[in-house]
């Protein structure tokens, strides 16, 4: 190369370095203006005596393979902050005291006696009595049945029960939550690449997958949704099509939570009983984290208004909070739609 050459290739290179520092700044200028708040996680928000052990910082691989620092939360999935049940009503007398909440159409029902006893009319189908002719209702009552009927393949003697699993029989649950503590945005989804991870890819709802034959351990990645402050995960939905197609009714308690002999207590609804947050201005209370690390929130604020702007994962960005979610209605059976950030993991074992 002679020098005129080089001199032009230089002049070349240095007029393409000005264009790319321009886009560079103008693309920082694009983020100032829009989502610069990165919001960490806030290990002291998580009520201690919830925690198997202390919180801990560890790398951990994300869901795109790259490693990162994440918070290392060790729960047993109970409730310090309200009490678990009742789910199943035992009588048709009973009131909606003695029984737990459903979910349809969007709503939440109180499953109390006159709920178990109009099923076949709420559901149109006569095939419903989950009743004897006494009033007593079906009701699984040993850890044995819990399983029987929670099967995905549910066991036909348990065809027409309530299926309620009390806490005794998981107490010896060990979930291991890995979030990352700065949460990171994954790169967005193109057509050829459409992998985003998503709250629809759960593979570990309250029934184990046929073929899967209810593994004692959880899954993993981003299996669950996240973490209520107080250690109990927010699950994806529950599949309210196949406990229904059995005659099974599989009521949630006023919290929003119930109890799987796989994964333990478990919330599908977020009622507002569990530790929350409260906003400094008139936001939505933060309720916990999603496993990607973005902040939870309740879906209303303090004046009863539903969040303005949410993307199609229910997310949007504020000064204050950065890029957050606000859960769905507590009877829509579903917290959000995916995730906007590279999510961490999840594991449930007995000890
Ligand atoms: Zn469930
Ligand atoms: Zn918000």
């Amino acid at each position: 190369m002679n020098e005129k050459h080089a001199k032009s290739a230089l002049t070349y290179l240095s007029a393409l370095m000005m264009v790319s520092t321009l886009m560079c700044s103008s693309t920082n200028n694009y983020n100032s203006d829009s989502e610069d708040q990165i919001i960490p996680v806030n290990p002291e928000y998580f009520i201690e005596e919830g925690l198997l052990e202390p919180i801990t910082k560890v790398e951990y691989q994300l869901s795109d393979g790259t490693t990162a620092l994440c918070y290392k939360i060790v729960t047993n999935s109970t409730p310090t902050d309200h009490q678990m049940g009742p789910w199943c009503p035992t009588h048709l007398d009973d009131g909606a005291d003695k029984g737990g909440i459903w979910m349809e159409g969007g709503k939440i029902y109180d499953v109390d006696g006159a709920f178990i006893k109009n099923l076949s009319t709420f559901y149109k189908d006569a095939k419903w009595k989950l009743y004897q002719e006494d009033g007593t209702i079906n009701i699984t009552d040993s850890k044995e049945a819990c399983e029987a009927a929670a099967r995905p393949d549910v066991d036909p003697a348990y065809y027409n029960y309530c299926v309620q699993c009390l806490p005794s029989y998981t107490e010896s649950i060990k979930q291991v939550f890995y979030i990352p503590i700065t949460p990171m945005a994954a790169p967005p989804p193109t057509d050829q690449n459409n992998h985003r991870p998503s709250a629809a890819h759960a593979v570990r709802g309250d029934r184990p997958r046929r073929g899967q034959g209810g593994p004692p351990g959880g899954g993993g990645g981003a299996s669950i949704i996240g973490i209520a402050f107080n250690g109990v995960n927010f699950d994806p939905p529950a599949p309210t099509a196949d406990i229904l197609k059995h005659y099974t009714l599989a009521p949630l308690d006023d919290s929003g939570g119930h109890i799987n002999p796989h994964a333990g207590y478990h919330y599908h609804a977020a009622t507002g009983n569990t530790k929350k947050i409260k906003q400094k201005d008139v936001h939505a209370a933060m309720i916990g984290y999603a496993m990607d690390g973005y902040g939870l929130f309740e879906l209303l604020d303090e004046k009863d208004q539903e969040p303005v702007g949410l993307d199609e994962l229910r997310g949007h960005y504020d000064k204050v909070r950065g890029y957050h979610y606000h859960v769905g209605p507590a009877g829509g059976n579903k917290f959000i739609n995916g995730f906007k950030g590279k999510t961490g993991g999840y594991t449930a074992t007995f000890q």
